[in-house]
């Protein structure tokens, strides 16, 4: 048996990089993986290329700016398969720029996905985990959950910001409840990120971490989670911190 055979995992933003490789990953352990993004075309694709592979996938087509979306995530995949039990919180966006640009609209797009996203998720799936006494969240901070960069302030803020409710939840479940919460922090991961950025200053200043080659594929952070997601019961990994071997 696959380690994670008769689990189910959702996976938001999993239309590319990360969460695409995650959802993959998950799936060739045996999971059932409810794949969710905006763009419906990528994760039909991606689950129709897991049931290709003898996996099953569920694509739905999931905003985790509406949380009433995210519920319906978890209320099909309840029906679908019969509870949930992990979530990996991955959507994000990263539209860096100097704070003098005043590109207000993309901070606050920041906050919306990335830290409102992350808590939508968190609502719609912690009362099937409470009830079920079993469940695992994962959310994706970063380096920039840690270290601040010039240029990247409100993307920092964000990544903070999931770094400290993610560990506030850990603190305040209690260990009958079984719920396991884990913090991936990775470092330049080549991916359809950067493409968020329309601040060319704030680019030119991240653009040397993301080179081919140099920096990290979604698929070492897909392997990250899944080390996470398949220890034993008792062993909650709470914060996983991995770099390219030549960022700094
Ligand atoms: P990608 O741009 O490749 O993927 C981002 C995903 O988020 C896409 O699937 C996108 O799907 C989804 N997304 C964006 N907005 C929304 C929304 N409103 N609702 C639902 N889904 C949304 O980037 P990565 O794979 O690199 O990023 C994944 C996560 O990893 C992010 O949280 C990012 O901050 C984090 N991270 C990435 C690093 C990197 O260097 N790449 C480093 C550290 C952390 P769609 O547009 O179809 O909705």
């Amino acid at each position: 048996m696959k380690p994670l055979s008769r689990k189910t995992a959702i996976v938001t933003g999993a239309s590319s990089g990360i969460g695409q490789a995650t959802a993959l990953a998950l799936a060739r352990e045996g999971a059932n993986v409810v794949a969710t993004a905006r763009r419906f075309d990528r994760v039909e694709d991606l689950s129709r290329r897991i049931e290709q592979e003898g996996g099953s996938s569920l694509p739905l087509r999931c905003d985790v700016r509406e949380p009433k979306e995210v519920e319906n995530v978890v209320d099909v995949a309840c029906k679908r398969f019969g509870g949930v039990d992990i979530l990996v919180a991955n959507a994000g966006i990263m539209p860096l720029s100097l704070m003098r640009h005043l590109h207000v609209a993309e901070w606050m797009a920041t906050v919306d996905v990335n830290i409102k996203g992350v808590l939508s998720s968190i609502a719609a799936v912690l009362p099937v985990f409470l009830e079920q006494k079993s469940g695992h969240i994962v959310t994706l901070s970063s380096v920039a959950g840690r270290k601040l960069f010039p240029g990247s302030a409100v993307y920092c803020a964000s990544k903070y910001a999931v770094r400290a409710l993610s560990e506030g939840l850990r603190m305040e479940l209690s260990p009958s409840d079984q719920i396991r919460v884990t913090i991936i922090e990775p470092g330049a991961v080549m991916t359809e990120l950067l493409g968020t950025i329309t601040d060319p200053e704030a680019l030119q200043g991240i653009r040397e971490n993301f080179q081919e080659g140099k920096a990290l594929r979604a698929e070492d952070i897909a392997s990250a989670i899944l080390y996470a997601v398949t220890q034993p019961p008792h062993v909650n990994v709470n914060e996983i911190l991995i770099r390219p071997t030549f960022q700094e």
